[in-house]
């Protein structure tokens, strides 16, 4: 049940390969990330007040923010 591979939030590719720059920029900023970066399933993402939240059907949900409250 390892995963060695991760994928980019941004572009579901894996995030191993080169040319991730970008998205990282863009993931540094205020987007959310689209896809999974375990499964590099197409997350369902919900901007909130707060940041943003992102969730994946079979890894749950991520968030930008610490945990309010
Ligand atoms: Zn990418
Ligand atoms: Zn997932």
């Amino acid at each position: 049940m390892t995963e060695a591979v991760s994928y980019c939030g941004w572009c579901g590719k894996p995030d191993g390969e080169t040319g991730h720059e970008l998205c990282r920029r863009r993931l540094a900023l205020v987007d959310p990330p689209r896809f999974c970066p375990r499964c590099a399933r197409r997350m369902v993402v919900q901007v909130t007040p707060a940041g943003w939240t992102a969730r994946c059907s079979r890894h749950g949900e991520s968030t930008s923010a610490p945990a309010t409250n």
